[in-house]
């Protein structure tokens, strides 16, 4: 469905010329929402372990997680580039000598062309950036920004510890070096927002000087205090028809230059409790498609 919008494997053949995959790294950060400095219990949907391979905290050196990584993605897709993906908590969050040492690793692997960086927006500064800049002298870099949305009162209702502020000033600070292309991770289907709502986030994101998108349903995985609100008042989750609608109004939204990095997220299974389409990646690609098709549109269709 590569006609329909700008996806990222798209982009990756583009530069690269030949099949490049991301490697999930957990490399030990923190993150200021969940240890203390903002708060102790996290953004409401968030569950670390749901995030990679390699769980929180994991027990093999980032060496060892790249080298594991790397021969599976060799055998399964036989891409033979890799980038480096620094995704479990927020990984800017520490002392500069500790971020060093950390993206230093990558230098050890001739095979490793990019290092994507995630973290919370209010996370970075310009010492930060400056040692993120060196590393794009020798590889394509990313961060990508959590956001989720642009409305502050449900930034405060899931608990995110930030503000859009916070994020416009990440990415006003970030656009400003050379070669670090920015990326932002939204959620559809946040408690109390509608349609109208959602696609005023894709309206200012297409006017920000934003290098990719990458979307996530909301969906309830345990242990989590999302949960919690789920099995005190049943929250009213996007069903899969809602989804596409909403996610293919929002893509019409954005510029046809801006990298999808993901149109849907799924989550461990043993770890979801719902809703259960999320894990169904095949069939939400296919109803993606239909409504493309049906609407007879695509990524930057209309006018912002
Ligand atoms: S900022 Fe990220 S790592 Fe921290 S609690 Fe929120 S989702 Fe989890």
């Amino acid at each position: 469905m590569d006609e329909y919008f700008y996806s990222f494997s798209r982009y990756l053949k583009d530069k690269f010329g030949q099949k490049v995959r991301r490697i999930s790294l957990d490399a030990g950060f923190d993150c200021p929402n969940i240890d203390g400095a903002i708060s102790s219990q996290g953004c409401v949907f968030c569950n670390n372990k749901s995030f990679s391979h390699f769980s929180r905290k994991s027990p093999l050196s980032l060496e060892e997680q790249i080298i594991q990584a790397k021969e599976y993605i060799r055998r399964r897709f036989k891409a033979n580039k890799f980038i480096a993906y620094f995704q479990s908590n927020s990984n800017t969050y520490g002392d500069l000598n500790f971020l060093k040492k950390q993206y230093d690793v990558v230098r050890k692997f001739d095979d490793i062309v990019g290092i994507a960086i995630s973290t919370r927006p209010d996370c970075i500064d310009e010492e930060k950036l400056s040692l993120i800049e060196d590393f794009a002298k020798d590889y394509e870099v990313y961060i990508e920004y959590g956001l989720q949305t642009i409305h502050d009162k449900t930034l405060k209702l899931i608990n995110r510890g930030h503000t859009f502020s916070d994020f416009q000033r990440a990415v006003e600070l970030t656009s400003k070096r050379s070669n670090i292309n920015i990326g932002v991770h939204v959620i559809l289907g946040l408690p109390g927002e509608v349609k109208s709502g959602m696609l005023e986030t894709a309206k200012i994101l297409a006017k920000m000087p934003i290098w990719g998108v990458k979307f996530h349903a909301l969906h309830v995985v345990r242990d989590t205090l999302l949960a919690g609100m789920h099995e005190q008042t049943k929250l009213n989750l996007l069903s899969l028809d809602e989804y596409v609608d909403i996610l293919v109004s929002f893509l019409e939204l954005l510029p046809k230059n801006q990298v999808i990095l993901r149109l849907v997220s799924d989550a461990h299974q043993d770890l979801l409790i719902a809703p259960s389409w999320v894990n169904d990646k095949g069939r939400a690609l296919k109803m993606i498609e239909d409504e493309f098709r049906k609407r007879q549109t695509c990524q930057g269709a209309l006018p912002r």
